[in-house]
This record gives C-alpha cells, sequence and structure tokens, in this order.
C-alpha cells in the first residue's frame, strides 16, 4: 500500500535515524534501514516530531465559509505540520448539539488534510444561560472531549460549576476563555502605559487573572479538568504555577503571538494586531515564554481566526479580533522558545503534540516515534528561513500579524497515518475519509 522511508531524519532533534512508515505505522526505526519498495525521502538535517495537535481552531465552517471552510483550514492546518486540530464552537448556528459537531467533523473527514476534533459549546448558543446538550455531544460519532464558549468567557460561577462536574462523567475538560466582562467592556488594547497614549480603552490584565483564580479553585473543589485558553499575563501565569502546586488538574495554553509579540506593535493602529487576549507587555511575554519552558503552560495553540478583508481591514475600533496561525506557529515557535535556547525540539514535540493530545483525548497523535505507533509525523527544516507571505498561504484569512516578516523553521513534510498530506513544503493528495 503506501510506505515512505524518512532517510536521515533526527527525531525530537535528536541522532539522525531511518523512520520507515508502512500501512499508517512507524514500521521501523534504525540506521541504514532498506527501502524495500517505499518511496525514499531523503531529510538529512530535518528534524522529526510527531504530527502537531492544535487545541484552539477556528475553522469557522458552517456559517462563515467566506472567512474559511473545513477544507481551506485543515489545509493549512497540514502545511503547518498538523495532523490534528479543534476546531472552536463559535461557528453558525453554533457547534452546541450532536448535529452540528457531527456535521464539522464529517466535513473534516471529507476534506481529509486532518483529524477535525469539534469543540462543542459549554453554554446554548454561547449566550452563558443554560448548559448545551454536553452529553450528546460527548455521545456523538464527533465524541467531542473538549467543551468551550471560545470568544466568551463561561462568567456565572455556579454554570461554570456545573459544567466542570458534567463533564467528568466522559471524561471530558471544559476549555475557558478567561475574560470577566464587566472589567473588558469595550476594550480595545492592553491596559497599560501605552493604551493612554494611543487613546484606546484598556483591557486589563486582572479581567483574565480574576476568571482563571476562580477557575482553578472551582476545579479543586468539584475535582475536575480545567484548561485555559490563551494564557497572556505574567499573573495568569503565577495563579496556574500555584494551582498546580496544590495538586488541581488545570491545563493552559499560550498562543504564538503571545509569545512573540507586545503591545508595542499597535502604535500603527494596523487592525491585524487587534487580538483578544490582547498583545501584552515585554514582562508578560517574558512570563508566558517561562512559563511554557517550565511546563505551567502545557501547550502551544494558536487560536487561528481568520476574517475577511472587509471584517479585519477597517479602523481599529470596528476591526474583528483575531489572527491567523496554523501556517506560522512552528516557526513562531522555533523563533521565540528554541533559537532562544528555552527549549529543544523534545519539548516543541511534547507542547504542540503531547500534551494537546491528552488534553483533548485525541487518540492516535501525540504518541512517541517508535515501532508500531501510529505514523502521524512532521518533518521540519530547522535551519530554513522564509519571509511570511500571506498570499501563498492555504488559509482564506489574509490577518497574519507577521506577514513579511522573516521567520526559522519550514515544514517539509507532514504524514497522516503514514500518507503525505504536504511534501516539500506543498499540499499533496489527502486521505479521503480520514479518521476512519
Ligand atoms: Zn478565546
Amino acid at each position: 500500500m503506501n510506505a515512505h522511508l524518512i532517510r536521515g531524519v533526527r527525531p525530537l532533534g535528536g541522532e539522525p535515524a531511518d523512520l520507515l512508515l508502512r500501512d499508517g505505522v512507524i514500521e521501523a526505526v534504525g540506521t541504514g534501514l532498506d527501502a524495500g519498495g517505499a518511496d525514499v525521502v531523503d531529510a538529512d538535517g530535518l528534524v522529526a516530531l510527531p504530527g502537531l495537535v492544535d487545541l484552539h481552531t477556528h475553522l469557522r465552517e458552517p456559517g462563515r465559509e467566506d472567512a474559511e471552510t473545513v477544507e481551506s483550514g485543515t489545509r493549512a492546518a497540514a502545511l503547518g505540520g498538523f495532523t490534528a486540530v479543534h476546531a472552536m464552537a463559535n461557528t453558525d448556528p453554533v457547534a452546541d448539539t450532536a448535529g452540528v459537531v457531527e456535521q464539522v467533523w464529517r466535513l473534516g473527514r471529507r476534506a481529509g488534510w486532518v483529524d477535525v476534533r469539534p469543540v462543542g459549546a459549554v453554554t446554548v448558543g454561547l449566550a452563558g444561560e443554560r448548559l448545551a446538550e454536553l452529553g450528546a455531544m460527548a455521545d456523538s460519532a464527533a465524541a467531542v472531549r473538549v467543551f468551550s464558549d471560545d470568544g466568551n468567557c463561561v462568567h456565572d460561577a455556579v454554570l461554570m460549576r456545573r459544567a466542570l462536574e458534567y463533564v467528568k462523567a466522559f471524561d471530558g475538560v471544559v476549555a475557558q476563555h478567561a475574560q470577566e466582562p464587566r472589567l473588558t467592556a469595550g476594550a480595545q488594547m492592553h491596559e497599560g502605559a501605552l493604551s493612554g497614549v494611543l487613546g484606546l480603552q484598556g483591557w486589563p490584565a486582572v479581567a483574565e487573572e480574576a476568571i482563571i483564580a476562580r477557575d482553578v479553585l472551582l476545579a479543586g473543589h468539584v475535582g475536575s479538568r480545567l484548561h485555559v485558553c490563551h494564557v497572556s499575563t505574567a499573573g495568569s501565569v503565577e495563579i496556574l504555577r500555584w494551582a498546580k502546586s496544590r495538586g488541581v488538574a488545570v491545563t493552559a495554553e499560550v498562543t504564538p503571538h503571545h509569545l512573540l509579540l507586545t503591545d508595542e506593535q499597535v502604535r500603527g493602529y494596523d487592525p491585524v494586531f487587534k487580538v483578544n487576549p490582547p498583545l501584552r507587555s515585554t514582562e508578560d511575554v517574558d512570563a508566558v515564554r517561562a512559563g511554557l519552558a517550565d511546563g505551567t503552560i502545557d501547550v502551544v495553540a494558536t487560536d487561528h481566526a481568520p476574517h475577511t478583508v472587509e471584517d479585519k481591514d477597517c479602523e481599529w475600533a470596528a476591526a474583528a479580533m483575531g489572527m491567523t496561525g496554523l501556517e506560522t506557529a512552528l516557526s513562531v515557535v522555533a523563533e521565540a522558545m528554541v533559537e532562544t535556547g528555552l527549549m529543544g525540539w523534545d519539548d516543541v514535540a511534547r507542547v504542540m503534540s503531547h500534551a494537546p493530545a491528552l488534553i483533548g483525548r485525541v487518540a492516535g497523535h501525540g504518541r512517541p516515534l517508535t515501532v508500531g505507533e501510529p505514523a502521524n509525523v512532521t518533518l521540519v527544516d530547522p535551519a530554513a528561513r522564509r519571509t511570511v507571505a500571506v498570499g501563498q498561504m492555504a488559509t482564506q484569512g489574509r490577518n497574519s500579524p507577521f506577514a513579511g516578516r522573516e521567520l526559522p523553521g519550514r515544514v517539509v513534510a507532514t504524514f497522516l497515518r503514514g500518507v503525505p498530506t504536504v511534501l516539500d513544503g506543498v499540499s499533496a493528495h489527502p486521505l479521503v475519509g480520514a479518521d476512519a
């Protein structure tokens, strides 16, 4: 059937080895392996990682196919080195029923670029008033395990408690978008010296930290799993460190853009830098990097948020919040964490594959690169440098904050169960019916 011999690759950045992928699994690992009829991929100088897993992607379908579709978003994901993504629930209609999550899951299978794991809404219509059909979504063909009102905060403490209690029955996790709504009404950028200078309504760090503090206490109280989306402040890292030291089952993610960019980017009022939560201070960037390196933050998640030009390319106050990220995430992590010496490629595998697969309960992903494991593999050239060109991306979104910027690292190939979705840095024919 399908076989590839990846010759001379460095698994997790270690010593060179050959990887033989056949019939969807890693059949052999060693040196001087016999191709035995397999297609040979010369991977001299490349690093092999387990296929990346994104806990936080906005694919926009159903409802905003003018901004992104499951097909375009997952093709972008494969080009970014991903083999599985979680599709956020803030679509139209909202993914708050078994019917909608199954629709998204089927669209993902049909596209075949990555395994799509739909996220279910916590509350009906993301309205924060009553719980959605969490059990029905968990029992559906989409087998939802991650629940989130992302875009909105589950700010009612009683509802949040009920959601945390409810998901325990099926080993689910509530992923909170931590934003106290009253403290951020009308907020436009990080609250600091610069927001005063620019005359933009500030978004205080405490609005994020207050919700995280409350939620780790709730999660500890009911003994349930909590995941915190896009952590952006030094104070949030401190609270998470405290909660983990107390044994609370909390995990957290940081986005690539919060690892690299600061509120200084907002000076030119270019809405490409408008995002929720906002770009923060240099001290915050240093803190989230340190938190990721020491394991306080478990995961890098893209928060890939494509928008149409009409929604994004307008005056600052009117522009939609969000940035694309799938096709630049690995390069940004290489720049912020690997080239700075804060992490090695084995750590990148941990935060971009192992940990997100474990949190999302994604079977067959985030596994070690050893014999018998599913052949979900990404090859990256760590020495390559490239200038980000939004016109050449697969995502329909043109709102990359890294446009025109030179970044290290290039995804050369992505294999989903042994079948290449990306070869030589370009899309290859995908599997049909991906997570069969
Ligand atoms: Zn969010």
